[in-house]
């Protein structure tokens, strides 16, 4: 099967669903971004979910040929917990979160979600199981509301003031001019960083994915945008697999387990204290970035 077939149909589905020519362009470029090579295999079944997990085993990838960006690098990601990459920029952090979302094939290695290899599943269930937070591409030109519905095609009023509650954005919504209805994005009302990104987060409620995974805004947000931040991401976390690239010290204590990246390999991992008490690469890594 062609990746270019089901594209067309999640695309025809969501214009029926949004009736908005926009959001169509734009999943369209986000499925024309991935490599043209990435194929599913023939008759390949949906991807099976169960607790989540997702395993990196002696995971080799190269975006250029010759040029190792992760290297040999084998990570476990429990079910159900949240687990924080952190490290120097340009370790592969944000690499590692495009090949769960098999926006490359890896060169040598594997991805698991749940056992499958992800190259033998069909592209459109991994997607269904992944939501993806980020501070940048957030918005899209359209109603505040169309923004959050764009986590669940066909989803009612009901849910995304529901999903907007849950993400502690309902409030600040209900303040706009038009409420949901608001224009945002291009042109439309301009939202500060922290309302973005629950916006993203009360999307991503609404998707309601096993695997969430977060790329956690570098930009410093004013302390009660951040308390507001924390707890929609606390809410989202519940009962899902979170997979968060980490800048602020609060998310990265809240997590399970952290995982320090560096120059493509896995340097340490286990709990804040664990590797507090190591002091090595995470030690370092806190007093180079949080102290003073
Ligand atoms: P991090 O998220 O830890 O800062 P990245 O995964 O973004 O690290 O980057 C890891 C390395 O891969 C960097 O050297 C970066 O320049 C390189 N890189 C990232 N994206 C691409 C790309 N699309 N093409 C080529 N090289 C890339
Ligand atoms: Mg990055």
């Amino acid at each position: 099967l062609l990746l270019a077939y089901e594209p067309a149909k999640r695309l025809s589905r969501l214009q029926v669903g949004l009736e908005s020519g926009l959001v169509g362009v734009r999943l369209m470029f986000e499925i024309l971004d991935r490599p043209s090579k990435l194929v599913e295999k023939h008759e390949a079944p949906a991807l099976e979910i169960d607790k989540g997990s997702i395993i990196f085993n002696n995971v080799i990838f190269s975006y250029q040929q010759d040029d190792p960006i992760i290297k040999n690098l084998s990570l476990t990601v429990k079910g159900g917990e949240r687990t924080a990459l952190v490290g120097p920029s340009g370790g592969g952090k944000s690499t590692l979160l495009a090949l769960v979302q098999r926006f490359y094939d890896v060169s040598d290695g594997s991805v698991c979600i749940d056992g499958q290899d992800i190259r033998d599943i069909t592209l459109t269930s991994l997607n269904d199981h992944i939501a993806l937070v980020t501070q940048d591409t957030v918005l899209f030109t359209g109603t505040v509301g169309e923004n959050i519905a764009y986590g669940r095609i066909g989803a009612s009023q009901e849910e995304v003031e529901q999903a907007a509650k849950d993400a502690f954005a309902h409030d600040f919504i209900m303040g706009l001019p038009d409420g949901y209805d608001t224009l945002v994005g291009e042109n439309g009302a301009s939202l500060s960083g922290g309302q973005k990104q629950r916006l993203a987060i009360a999307r991503a409620i609404l998707k309601d994915a096993k695997i969430v995974l977060l790329d956690e805004a570098t930009s410093a947000l004013d302390s009660e945008s951040e308390a507001k931040v924390q707890a929609a991401f606390d809410r989202l976390s519940e009962g899902r697999t979170t997979l968060v690239i980490a800048h602020r010290l609060s998310t990265i204590r809240n997590a399970d387990k952290i995982c320090v990246i560096k120059a493509g390999s896995l340097m340490e991992e286990g709990s804040h204290d664990d590797l507090m008490a190591n002091e090595a690469h995470y030690a370092k890594l806190v007093h180079l970035q949080f102290e003073d």
